[in-house]
């Protein structure tokens, strides 16, 4: 795997998915940088077992995506830190399920805020770092929600669809400057955003899945590592469906 040594910075790093991106990368030999709003102690689990893993280095730094003080804080203190910054992957994001008739605006704001002002602001600050470098690879976790509606969910599917926008405009970009951008959606994958979900609505998940079985982190992670890979430069403005054949 082409990561080797490169600077990885994983929003929502400290469980779930982005644990799982991190540990992918980590075993790549990419130096792992965790930026959560878990406080870094909760994230030293997460920092040792990428060592473990491989990472020459690893580290977890406190961040609330949708701070701009707080990204620019503390983007610039990982490129002090780390040397550079070469990989970016926007994965923290949160739902507030409603159905549209019932939704308050504080969640439509509250999933709007993370998923979608977050990443730009990420890939904003980060850019830069990028830029000046001449190389970079981001990758941005969306979700099939994104792609096709899922009702319940008009605040994330707005965000997500929202990320599939920012991604390839920031493609288009940041192409002179060989930096890429894609993105990454997946479908139903078994973390604690999903375990709060009643039996029914997790069974009828199920029946749209050709493969018919939840995704893994690890599923995601893969998709992810292919997009970062120093070998992916030709590739850019795209999104891969991790999914099960959900979405085809
Ligand atoms: P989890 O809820 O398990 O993890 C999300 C992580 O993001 C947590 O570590 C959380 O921190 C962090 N986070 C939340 N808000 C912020 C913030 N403001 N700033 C920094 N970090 C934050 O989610 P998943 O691992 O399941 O999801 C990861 C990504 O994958 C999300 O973007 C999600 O939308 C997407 N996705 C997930 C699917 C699934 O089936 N699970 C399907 C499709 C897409 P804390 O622990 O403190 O809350």
């Amino acid at each position: 795997m082409g990561v080797k040594n490169r600077v990885a910075l994983i929003t929502g790093g400290g469980r779930g998915i982005g644990r799982a991106i991190a540990l992918k990368l980590a075993a790549g030999g990419a130096k792992i940088v965790l930026l959560d709003v878990l406080d870094p102690e909760k994230m030293a689990k997460v920092v040792e077992e990428c060592t473990a893993a491989g990472a020459p280095l690893a580290k977890g730094y406190k961040l609330d995506v949708t701070n701009e003080q707080d990204v620019e804080r503390v983007v610039d203190q990982v490129n002090t830190d780390f040397g550079g910054i070469d990989i970016l992957v926007n994965n923290a994001g949160i739902t507030r399920d409603d159905l549209l008739l019932r939704m308050e605006v504080s969640a439509w704001d509250a999933v709007i805020n993370v998923n979608l002002k977050g990443t730009f602001l990420m890939c904003k600050v980060a850019a830069r770092y990028m830029i000046r470098s001449r190389r970079g690879r981001i990758v941005n976790i969306a979700s099939v929600s994104g792609l096709v509606g899922n009702p319940g969910q008009a605040n994330y599917a707005a965000s997500k669809s929202g990320v599939l926008g920012l991604t390839k405009t920031v493609a288009r970009e940041l192409a002179g400057r060989n930096v890429t951008a894609n993105a990454v959606a997946p479908g139903f994958i078994e973390t604690d955003m999903t375990a709060v979900l009643p039996a029914e609505v997790k069974e009828k998940f199920m029946q749209t899945i050709p493969l018919k079985r939840a995704g893994q982190p690890e599923d995601v992670a893969q998709a992810v590592a292919f997009f970062a890979d120093d070998d992916s430069a030709y590739i850019t403005g795209q999104t891969i469906a991790v999914d099960g054949g959900m979405v085809m």
